[in-house]
């Protein structure tokens, strides 16, 4: 069952041609934008020679830093009276970026977001709670526009005050949410604490994004709230979320193909990597007339899927992403993402759902702090099976990572509960 089946279904051929289309007009509506104008010229590239999709490599990249060198308006390429609407990234990284959109941007992100809803079976009778921020964050109002497009009733609660999410939920029976996997982990733990058992919960699909979170955390949500989560990526750069989501099968996101040219490269080299290998994801928009944006390095690390996926869509999938570049932690010389580590906290039943990871200096040597929250029953319990527990997840972590790191033990609700992107490293090494 498809939203769009020409599109989604599309032969290869027939969606390469149509990138390179798009490409194209995405080139000349670039060429008069004052960024593009000069990176064409300063890197001697003359946009009528790139006929083919092959040729995308010829382009130089774009980087955030450019997004910030070009603020506020640099890479704008419509008339200012077109733009409806700016968005801006979270600046998680530093200072945040800001992303217009004509009209016409709009309807298609809509309908983009409505396309991969669709694809995981979600229709126009669902009430869809969107939980991500409204305002400048494109979680917020990039979903809820999609899912008023498939015709959901949409009930935009944003972030936090956790007692109305759970009211409005239970009132309403909402049955799809959008939410960051780390304010789930810590909003079902205050339903618990109302009463409720996942038994009770209306809730049948979340669609999880924002943030980096492994495979063993998406599987516990599942169980905690007894629902299907759906992996969904995006950035404001490219829209915002929508850009890949998981379909019914959940098995690697589908790239939204007919909006983006995705690459795979080696972050090191900058050299394109076949598909298969893991390495930094770079897009290209190709339906947004705004902002072109052209080979934009998002430092997110992936891999795109080679085999087609069992739905009959034709455009590729994504791995999960396994973190970004800037996430990797330099820990004693050894390199190790903080998702790694969740994947192993997640494995352990006893493990709550919070947890933060510190990283000191002492005397030139990095130590690493793990700090663990505990499911209250088994806080209270015997000493000696602490000790064992902490043992056994040291061991564990050790295996995985080579390093040694030290697991302290908390309370629920000891750590800062997270509400929207979580922040799970203290990095005091240099400070
Ligand atoms: P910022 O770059 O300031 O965080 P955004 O709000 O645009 O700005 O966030 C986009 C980033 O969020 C992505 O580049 C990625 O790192 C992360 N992200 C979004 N969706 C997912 C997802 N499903 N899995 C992992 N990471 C994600
Ligand atoms: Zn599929």
């Amino acid at each position: 069952m498809f939203f769009q089946k020409d599109i989604e279904t599309m032969s290869r051929d027939d969606l390469k041609d149509l990138q390179l289309t798009r490409l194209t007009r995405t080139l000349a509506d670039a060429d008069g934008t004052d960024f593009y104008a000069k990176y064409f010229k300063d890197n001697k590239i003359d946009i009528k020679k790139i006929t083919t999709l092959e040729h995308i490599k010829d382009l130089p990249f774009t980087t955030k830093q450019d997004l910030r060198t070009s603020y506020p308006d640099g890479m704008v390429a419509a008339d200012k009276s077109e733009i409806v609407r700016i968005h801006a990234s979270s600046g998680t990284t530093g200072k945040s970026t800001v992303i217009f959109y004509t009209q016409e941007d709009i309807d298609n992100w809509a309908i983009q977001v409505a396309r991969a809803l669709y694809s995981t079976g979600a229709r126009k009778e669902d009430v869809f709670q969107n939980m991500m921020g409204y305002g400048l964050f494109t979680g917020g109002l990039g979903l809820h526009y999609g899912a008023e497009k498939l015709g959901c009733t949409v009930i935009p609660t944003s972030t936090g005050n956790s007692l109305k999410q759970i009211q409005m939920m239970m009132d309403f029976n909402s049955t799809m949410i959008h939410i960051t996997p780390s304010y789930a982990l810590h909003l079902i733990e205050i339903i618990k604490n109302e009463g409720y058992s996942h038994e009770d919960l209306p809730v049948k699909r979340a669609y999880f994004g924002a943030e980096p979170y492994s495979l063993e955390t998406k599987e516990k949500l599942e169980s905690l709230w007894g629902l299907k989560a759906y992996d969904c990526y995006g950035l404001s750069e490219m829209n915002g979320p929508g850009v890949a989501t998981e379909c019914e099968y959940q098995h690697g996101m589908h790239f939204t193909e007919d909006y983006y040219i995705p690459e795979i490269i080696d972050p090191e080299t900058c050299e394109q990597l076949p598909d298969g290998e893991e390495g930094e994801l770079v897009i290209t928009h190709i339906n947004r007339r705004a902002m072109p944006i052209i080979r934009y390095r998002t430092r997110d690390l992936t891999r795109i899927i080679p085999e087609p996926c069992q739905c009959g869509r034709t455009h590729r999938r994504i791995d999960r992403i396994k973190g970004r570049t800037d996430d990797m932690l330099i820990v004693g010389g050894v390199n190790v993402f903080p998702s790694q580590i969740e994947s192993v906290l997640m494995q352990i039943p006893e493990v709550g759902n919070n947890y933060q990871i510190v990283l000191t200096r002492d005397g030139g040597l990095d130590k690493m702090l793990i700090k663990v929250e505990l499911y209250s029953k088994l806080f209270s319990g015997e000493l000696n099976e602490l000790n064992r527990l902490n043992r056994h997840i040291v061991e564990k972590l050790r295996s995985l990572i080579v390093l040694n790191p030290k697991v302290e033990f908390l309370e629920p609700g000891t750590l800062p509960p997270s509400e929207g992107k979580a922040k799970r490293v203290i990095d005091t090494r240099q400070i």
